[in-house]
């Protein structure tokens, strides 16, 4: 073990659960009802995968039992479903390190410096962690997370500046009539939205609002694109933006807020010897399992045989998983099958009142 990890005060917990979408969410509850502990991890500031960040407002017509609900209501009932385990969400960052212990535990480390020894661990990663996509502007990257920015969390931190947002959708937009809305105090010098289209691509009521954020004179809007910035002793003075007839001239500014979008990367699981298939993990049919023992894969990142990348299929393999993931920690115990229904123990884990005899 390295001194590094050793260093930290490190999380111990049977399994650690890597990603919050669906799987990972339904994973923890699962792993609740056999009495096995986990913690999860995202890199994204909250919970629910490709069902908050693609399509939270959309309907699903296909979860069994649930006629439809939208990528937002689902993720609700599923944390609400996993409450009683009392999940331990670690949101914000990625899974960095991966090693071996020598008691047979992983150490399991991420961007933030949190440390897991976990017995267990259960990559839900789906298409990866979802990273904003970059400005490609070379030696720009220097000022980032000191005038340059790619937001994930609330619209604060930027009172009394110069700020220019780059983007043209739901959350550029939300983010401009937010910092706009702000308390005296906390508002801006100026906000300006810069979009490389005079059409903006974001919902009717982002853009209403948006729209009359300009019209007050709290925000104003530009077309053109950034090609450079302007280096004053150290510090970004302005950016240079080319417009549309492509003439370029410099913007002064602060701060730079970038909402180019989002693009899945696995990141460092993919160098964990998982033996990766097209950006997916094979597993077996069993047990969820990997050819690592220990190290399970469910949802959208893994692979076998007939894999139809459904939240449906999600489910089940969280079912089993855990199955797999209690025999991994208890190789001596059986393991046995209860439902919900009727077991009495798993409604003392729920927190439910126990069902009468006559089915009341
Ligand atoms: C537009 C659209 C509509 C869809 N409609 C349906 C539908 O109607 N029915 C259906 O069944 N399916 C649908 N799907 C598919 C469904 O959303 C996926 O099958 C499901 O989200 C997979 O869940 P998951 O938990 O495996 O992965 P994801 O939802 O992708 O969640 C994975 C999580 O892991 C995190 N993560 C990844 N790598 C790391 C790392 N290294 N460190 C930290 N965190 C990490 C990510 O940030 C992410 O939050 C749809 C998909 C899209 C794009």
């Amino acid at each position: 073990m390295t001194d590094q990890i050793t260093e930290h005060q490190a999380i111990e917990t049977d399994a650690l659960i890597v990603g919050a979408g669906p799987a990972g969410l339904f994973q923890a509850f699962q792993l609740g009802l056999l009495e096995i502990s986990s913690h999860i991890v995202d890199a994204l500031p909250y919970a629910g995968g490709q069902c908050i960040e693609l399509y939270p407002d959309k309907p699903i017509y296909d979860i069994p039992g649930l006629p439809f609900c939208t990528g937002r209501q689902l993720v609700g009932n599923l944390l609400e479903q996993l409450a009683p385990f009392k999940p331990v969400m670690h949101l914000g960052q990625m899974i960095s390190g991966f090693e071996k212990r020598p008691d047979g535990r992983f150490a399991v480390t991420t961007s933030t410096g949190a440390v897991f020894w976990v017995k267990c661990v259960v990559v839900a990663a789906g298409v990866g962690a979802f990273q904003p996509k970059r400005l490609a502007i070379e030696g720009i990257d220097r000022f980032q997370g000191k005038q340059l920015f790619y937001p994930l969390g609330p619209a604060e931190g930027f009172a009394g500046k110069s700020v220019l947002l780059v983007g043209g959708d739901d959350v550029a937009l939300d983010w401009a009539t937010a910092l706009a809305a702000a308390a005296a105090t906390a508002r801006p010098k100026s906000i300006a939205l810069l979009h490389r289209r005079d059409v903006l691509q974001a919902s009717l009521e982002a853009t209403t609002r948006f729209k009359a954020a300009c019209e007050d004179g709290a925000v104003s809007f530009a077309v053109g694109q950034i090609t450079g910035y302007v280096e004053e002793n150290g510090v970004m003075a302005a950016v240079q933006v080319m417009d549309v007839e492509g003439q370029t001239r410099p913007m002064p500014v602060d701060a730079v807020l970038v909402f180019l979008g989002l693009s899945p990367r696995l990141g460092p699981i993919a160098d964990w010897g998982l033996e990766m298939e097209r950006k997916q993990v094979p597993v077996d049919t069993e047990k969820f399992s990997t050819r690592i023992p220990g190290v399970f894969a469910v949802g959208d990142i893994n692979t076998y045989l007939g894999k139809k990348k459904l939240i449906l299929s999600a489910f089940h393999e969280c079912a089993l998983a855990a199955f797999g993931v209690a025999a991994h920690i208890r190789p001596d115990s059986k393991i046995p099958l209860q439902y919900t229904t009727t077991s009495t123990r798993l409604h003392t884990l729920l927190g439910v009142a126990p069902v009468s005899a006559a089915g009341n």
